[in-house]
């Protein structure tokens, strides 16, 4: 099966949903950077990425059994298996609000999970679909006196996102602290339950206005967020490159380290994956010149780098 056989089916069993060829992903990240998905497909509800998930998951088996049954791989161009290299056929985004997407974009199929529902259960729980915006889980919850996810505001993340990173809010709290449950089809997260607490929503609204306005003042969106890890018992990653590698607002292309923020690598417009890259390996190369170590990173690279 080759992939233009792929997006034929997909076209013809999801009619109703935006499916592309060849299409550009720099617009689903904030940093705004990243080549094309050979098929891009955008669902906007948890049944239709559901649905999606096992379609794609019967063409991969069908893609595998064709490949077995000729005993070698197929050669040439647009064989899925083969310019796949290996990689899983089927990538989700969330918001790209932490991925670093390669210049010649992602092979295979991408699919951008739009999926956005909360449902109120009994015992201050809520259902939630994985594309659902924190900013709208936030405002939703505090609107009906359910709190505990103000930590969280000002993260440009889906829930899906910010469960698979466990992402970490202001006062260092992980968000699985508030998951009781993920509905999960082969690794890829479909919703989660949530486990809140009865509260003051006032209060709680104050603290989310208070915590977007400081961190808006210095973590600028056209970023990917931290790129690196901080290091336990160590001053916070930004503040090495600030001040013991003299990095802050240093460029390379159209990519920068943040002059607001050292651990943030922003994008003045014409940013490509490759300067981002360049700037990450320069402190990279620094760091083990003069301190004999690494960062780790905290984003994630998509595609052929
Ligand atoms: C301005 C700014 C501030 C930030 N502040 C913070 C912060 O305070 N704390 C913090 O922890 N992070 C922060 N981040 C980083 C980022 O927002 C989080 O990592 C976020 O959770 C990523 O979510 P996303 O929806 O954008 O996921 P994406 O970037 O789209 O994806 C991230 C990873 O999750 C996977 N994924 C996404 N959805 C699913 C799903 N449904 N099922 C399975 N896998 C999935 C993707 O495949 C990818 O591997 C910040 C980023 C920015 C730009």
């Amino acid at each position: 099966m080759d992939l233009n056989k792929v997006f034929t089916d997909l076209k013809n069993n999801f009619p109703n949903l935006k499916i592309y060829q060849n299409h550009p992903l720099a617009q689903y990240t904030t940093v705004k950077i990243g080549g094309p998905a050979d098929i891009f497909i955008n669902t906007q509800n948890s049944e239709e990425f559901l649905d999606v998930l096992k379609y794609l998951k019967q063409a991969e088996a069908t893609i595998f059994e064709e490949h077995s049954s000729q005993g070698v791989l197929p050669q040439g161009s647009g064989t899925a298996k083969n310019s796949l290299q290996g990689e899983n056929l089927t990538t989700v985004l969330g918001n790209g609000s932490n991925v670093l997407i390669s210049d010649s974009g992602i092979r295979g199929i991408v699919i951008k999970n739009d999926s956005q529902k909360v449902d109120l259960l009994p015992e201050n729980k809520v259902k939630v679909s994985s594309g659902t915006q924190l900013s709208y889980l936030i405002n939703f919850t505090l609107d009906h006196n359910l709190v505990g996810l103000e930590e969280f505001a000002y993260i440009p993340s889906t829930v899906g996102g910010a469960i698979a990173g466990n992402i970490h809010g202001v006062n260092k709290i992980n968000f699985s602290k508030f998951v009781e449950s993920v509905e999960k089809y082969d690794d890829f997260i479909i919703s989660a339950i949530l486990n809140l607490k009865s509260g003051d929503s006032a209060p709680a609204k104050a603290q989310v206005q208070e915590i977007i306005q400081k961190k808006a003042a210095v973590q600028s969106m056209n970023s990917l967020g931290s790129v690196f890890k901080n290091i336990p018992n160590q001053d916070p990653t930004g503040m090495i490159i600030d001040q013991k590698l003299n990095l802050k607002g240093y460029s390379i292309g159209g990519a920068q380290i943040s002059p607001k923020h050292a651990n943030f690598i922003i994008n003045n417009g014409s940013a490509t994956a490759k300067d981002y890259l360049a700037l990450i390996n320069l402190i990279q190369s620094q760091m083990q010149t003069k301190f004999g170590f690494q960062f780790e990173l905290e984003i994630k690279l998509l595609g052929n780098f």
